[in-house]
């Protein structure tokens, strides 16, 4: 009973204390400061903390890790790739191995299609390609070298990615799949870039619709985001996400950086800025089992505002009655996280909100997010390639 009453008596006379504020703990010294939770950044920490007995302190202005290979499951539970279809190939057997010790693996290997004169063919170029562009029965690799070789135009002087695709395959080819998917890409005509951008064509005589030819191609079991935790999870890092270095980097103190951001922010763009091209992701969930008939269809045509169209349990293997697809539209702008634009968006969110009651479809939340956010892109590239706000 007595000491009830006191502590009641303790209690009462800290209620009364003036509240001090607690005195700050020393900022630690860090052996390395990461910036960016990416593959480049997560490697690095791991290798430092786990290889050099370093003490690491990780930082990604993203809310998560696992940088522009980030995934997670949307509203429908299905496995999603935020910043598009990310497919791991390598041929390092090194690299295979490391990063086999944070995931088991799903055998996988991309194929993609290309939508060019209303039909479906394999891209790269290959023998299936031209026989069924052109009505051909092209059988051997010496064949398709040969139809490629007639169509191919002589340039007196390779100099842009133009003549090298001309050159080595011809004008139509070039157009129907080179010519409008780059333009809208880099928002460059071909004629203007380095002949050094497309060094190499890639055309195949063969059969082989394998998008990448990679020794080791594959997809981390359970997603990428799992993997790079697992990289991460070690009593030597610590890792803050939602953090942006620029704003931090003044209270840090650390006797190496690691920086895996843009380069022409890291000196404050003193040197002028870098001319950035970005994508916007429109995700979609569809409420049908599949959607394409390989991982990515690519839409070369200019006409068509975004460049591909992936469908994730492709990659994933994931089995599910619905599914997720995501569109890429190339945008002259730094990439707009959705929640970045949030604000910004809201005026279309409500636009879109009282057409949506009008037409019920199937796309998520996070569908209809993007949409707003490209709505808005579009509105404010008109609006300033107007003079507008
Ligand atoms: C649409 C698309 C598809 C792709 N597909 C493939 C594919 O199929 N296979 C493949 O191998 N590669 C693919 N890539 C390439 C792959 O995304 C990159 O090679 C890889 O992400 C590079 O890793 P990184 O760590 O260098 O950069 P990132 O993954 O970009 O990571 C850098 C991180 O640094 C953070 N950061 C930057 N500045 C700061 C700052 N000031 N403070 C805090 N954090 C900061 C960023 O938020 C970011 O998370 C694709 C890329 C894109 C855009």
């Amino acid at each position: 009973m007595r000491s009830l009453i006191a502590d009641a008596a303790r209690e009462k006379l800290d209620a009364a204390r003036p509240r001090l504020p607690r005195p700050r703990a020393a900022s630690p010294r860090w052996d390395a400061v990461v910036v960016g939770a990416g593959f480049a950044g997560a490697v690095m920490a791991e290798r430092m903390a786990a290889d050099g007995g370093k003490r690491v302190l990780v930082l990604d202005r993203r809310p998560h890790v696992a940088g522009n290979a980030h995934d997670r499951t949307d509203a429908a539970g299905i496995l999603v790739h935020d910043y598009g279809p990310h497919i791991f190939h390598t041929n390092s057997e090194d690299v295979f191995a490391y990063l086999s010790r944070f995931t088991d693996w799903r055998p996988y290997e991309h194929r993609v299609l290309a939508e060019v004169k209303g039909k479906l063919v394999p891209m790269p170029i290959n023998r299936t390609t031209l026989n069924l562009l052109y009505g051909l029965d092209l059988t051997t690799d010496e064949e398709a070298a040969a139809f490629l070789a007639s169509r191919a135009e002589p340039v007196a002087r390779v100099e842009t990615s133009e003549d090298v695709v001309v050159s080595a395959i011809g004008r139509e080819l070039y157009e129907l799949f080179f010519r409008g998917y780059t333009r809208k890409q880099w928002g460059l005509d071909p004629s203007e870039l380095d002949r050094s951008v497309t060094a190499r064509v890639p055309t195949r005589t063969s059969v082989d619709d394998r998008y990448f030819t990679d020794t080791f191609q594959a997809m981390p079991a359970e997603g990428y985001t799992r993997m790079f935790e697992r990289m991460l999870d070690h009593p030597n890092i610590e890792v803050r996400t939602g953090v942006d270095f620029k704003e931090v980097q003044h209270s840090l103190q650390w006797d190496h950086l690691v920086y895996t951001g843009p380069i022409d922010e890291y000196f404050g763009h003193r040197y002028g800025k870098l001319p950035y091209r970005s994508l916007v992701f429109r995700h979609e969930t569809l409420d049908q089992e599949q959607a394409l008939p390989t991982g990515t269809v690519n839409h070369p045509d200019e006409a068509t505002p975004f460049t591909r169209v992936s469908e994730f349990k492709h990659l994933t293997g994931q089995v599910h009655p619905r599914t997720s697809v995501v569109y890429e539209h190339p945008s002259p702008r730094a990439t707009p996280t959705i929640r970045s634009l949030g604000r910004k968006t809201a005026r279309c969110s409500i636009a879109i909100w009282r057409w949506r009651q009008r037409r019920p479809t199937s796309a998520s939340s996070d569908g209809w997010r993007a949409i707003a956010t490209t709505t808005w892109i579009r509105w404010s590239v008109r609006h300033s390639r107007h003079g507008g706000g």
